[in-house]
């Protein structure tokens, strides 16, 4: 039986006309036409002014702490519940990351517990020099909550939407909130370049100094002069080919993603034990993976009978991120809250949620998960 995969990368159809340009061009490097036509054009789709292409969005999250001015002895707010980068971004700079438990109406940092945090440091003297919000698994964190506490505390807010392309908080793109945003083309996510990453900010200072960064710091000279420490992050022109023809089918992918959500969830929300990740009232999700917990009392299996279950017939689901707090590496560093996070992790599993995905993948999914379910 063929593999169904996790989320696997989803060619639109320009993109190889794309890259030949590049070829025909000669612009195989990291710099050349494909980049400054993908810049402008994703800047475009998340109603953010100036964008910079770059290798990687962890690339991204290291110069977006960088441009915040975060540096040793600092500390840097984030969920708890994240992929590893938005944590070892963190690191990158020398701060130390502490993490917040997530809320149950979005999985994702809770406002209330951010706000405690920021109350405490206030008074302790010891303000973090940035918060990192995520936008998990395609839906965006509360931010008419969020910009409001980090306004109040002056504390610059810095938006993960890696995962996020393509949705929306009260009417307005994931990656639009704060001083800036990063997204992420990496080959699972909603639209990828095989690997690559977008720096977003309505700030364009900030956006060409993150670009001088990223192009190793060459001061405006002929001999290679460098006053401060570079970085080789720059996204290719051949990427950037690939970037442009993936951005056009954008709304298709997004659409398709919510439709395997809405098949899921016809087929499965009725089986007792299982919720699906719910979809906050303020925002548009774009169900870049479908994610659920399962309640083991309830369901007569866990979420890990679940996932072997669905290895065993060659489909690939894996569980929701193992949050910071838990990880041997970051062990060390202080958590808020915490428990949310950790039953999401210990009881959530993604079902398989390409936008490439067919009924028929479904109904394998959906099959196995109903028998493992009634067993
Ligand atoms: C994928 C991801 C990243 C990192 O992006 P890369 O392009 O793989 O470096 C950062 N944060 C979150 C939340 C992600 O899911």
């Amino acid at each position: 039986m063929k593999r169904i995969y996790l989320s696997p990368p989803h060619m639109g159809g320009d993109e190889p006309g794309l890259v030949q340009e590049t070829f025909e061009s000669n612009w195989i490097a990291p710099l050349g036409p494909q980049v400054d036509a993908f810049e402008h054009e994703f800047a475009e789709a998340v109603e953010v002014p100036h964008a910079a292409a770059l290798s990687s969005g962890t690339g991204a999250l290291h110069l977006a702490l960088l441009m915040e001015g975060v540096g040793r002895r600092d500390v840097v707010v984030c969920p708890a519940l994240t992929f590893s980068a938005t944590a070892n971004a963190i690191t990158y700079v020398g701060a130390e990351p502490i993490f917040i438990d997530s809320d149950l109406e979005t999985w994702n940092l809770d406002p209330n517990l951010l706000r405690e945090e920021l109350v405490q440091r206030a008074e302790d003297g010891n303000q973090a020099a940035a918060v990192i919000a995520v936008d998990l698994y395609g839906q965006c964190a509360d931010y008419a909550k969020i910009v409001e506490i980090c306004d109040e505390f002056d504390v610059p807010l810095i938006e993960d939407a890696a995962e996020a392309l393509g949705a929306s908080c009260n009417g307005q793109p994931a990656g639009s909130f704060g001083r800036c945003a990063i997204f992420s083309f990496n080959g699972n996510k909603i639209i990828t370049t095989s690997g690559g990453g977008m720096l977003v900010s309505h700030d364009e200072a900030l956006v060409s100094k993150a670009r001088f960064l990223a192009t190793q710091a060459r001061d405006p000279a002929p001999h290679y002069q460098h006053s401060e420490i570079g970085y080789n992050y720059r996204m290719s022109n051949v990427l950037a080919a690939i970037g442009r023809g993936q951005l056009r089918v954008l709304d298709e992918r997004v659409r398709a993603r919510r439709a395997n959500f809405a098949h899921y969830h016809r087929e499965l929300a009725g089986l007792s034990g299982l919720e699906f990740m719910p979809e906050a009232s303020h925002g548009r999700c774009t169900r870049w993976l479908t994610c659920l917990t399962i309640d083991p009392a309830d369901f007569g299996a866990t979420r890990e009978d679940v996932r072997l279950a669905l290895e065993s017939e060659n489909i690939e689901a894996r569980p929701v991120w193992k949050p910071m707090h838990l990880q041997p590496v970051f062990a060390e560093c202080r958590v808020r809250g915490g428990e949310i996070a950790r039953a999401l992790f210990e009881n959530g599993l993604c079902l398989p949620s390409g936008s490439s995905l067919t009924r028929e993948d479904r109904d394998r999914v959906i099959s196995v998960v109903k028998r493992v379910g009634s067993r």
